[in-house]
C-alpha cells in the first residue's frame, strides 16, 4: 500500500493529508468549486480551514497562483463563509 499523499496549504505551506484542508478545484471546462467531490477533476489547491490562512492567501494571491487563473469573487466569498462557519463551530465545541 502506498503512503497517503501529502497536500500543502497554499498560504502557510503546512503539510497534511487531504482531509485536513479545504480543496479548491479548477476544472478544465472553466468551472470552479470548493470541496466538489470526485466528480470534478482539475487543478487543485488546498488551504487550511482557518481564517488566517484565508487572509494570507488573499493577500498573496496564493490561490490564483496555484490554480494559474483568476478566482471568481463568488468562490472567494463561498470559501470565506465555509471558513467562518468552521471557526464558529469549533468555538462552540470548546
Ligand atoms: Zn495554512
Amino acid at each position: 500500500m502506498r503512503a497517503k499523499q501529502q497536500r500543502m496549504c497554499v498560504a502557510c505551506r503546512r503539510k497534511g493529508d487531504q482531509a485536513s484542508f479545504l480543496r479548491i478545484v479548477s476544472a478544465a471546462d472553466g468551472r470552479m468549486g470548493i470541496n466538489p467531490g470526485p466528480h470534478m477533476q482539475g487543478r487543485s489547491a488546498y488551504i487550511c480551514n482557518c481564517y488566517s490562512c484565508y487572509q494570507l492567501a488573499l493577500k498573496h494571491r496564493s490561490l490564483q497562483r496555484s490554480l494559474r487563473r483568476q478566482v471568481p469573487e463568488e468562490i472567494l466569498q463561498e470559501l470565506e463563509k465555509l471558513i467562518k462557519l468552521e471557526d464558529i463551530e469549533r468555538k462552540e465545541l470548546v
